[in-house]
């Protein structure tokens, strides 16, 4: 971290701030050199490992094309997608690890992708909890059910 002013690379952090939606910190900083202050924003790293064990960066463009397979056919706009990845990575980072599973990432989309859309939903599930029966499907069905008779 340089200072903007001299290029000293040495700096003391006065104050730091996490941004409402927790995704990023910024930092007052002032240079040991020429003791001038100023703001720095750092992003919060954040990785998911994969089944076959390998980690890469978080990517909402993922969890958008996984969704949109699900979603083929379905009244389903991209607005709507990008909206629904950026709830997904706010309720990942709202757990405060720096590394998930991809199986979490699955989890965190399940709960906006239901109040999006019931059949892509249940096309979703269907693969990521690998239903295998009938029985699984009606299982999902009756949930889905019973969760709008709560909400109507
Ligand atoms: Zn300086």
């Amino acid at each position: 971290m340089h200072c903007p002013f001299c290029r000293h690379d040495g700096s003391r952090v006065v104050d730091s701030r996490t941004a409402e939606d927790g995704t990023s910190i910024r930092r007052r900083r002032e240079c040991q050199q020429c003791g001038r202050r100023f703001t720095t924003l750092e992003t919060a790293s954040l990785s998911v490992r994969k089944r076959s064990g390998v980690v890469e960066p978080f990517s909402r463009d993922k969890v958008v094309v996984g969704v949109r397979r699900a979603c083929q056919g379905r009244p389903v706009s991209d607005d709507q997608l990008a909206f629904l990845a950026h709830k997904v990575e706010e309720a990942i980072r709202a757990g405060g690890q720096a590394l998930v599973d991809s199986h979490d990432v699955g989890l965190a989309i399940l709960g906006p992708l239901r109040e999006l859309d019931q059949i892509a939903y249940l096309r979703f599930a269907s693969v990521y909890s690998s239903f295998d029966s009938l029985e699984d499907f009606e299982r999902a069905i009756a949930e889905l059910r019973r969760a709008e008779v709560v909400s109507s």
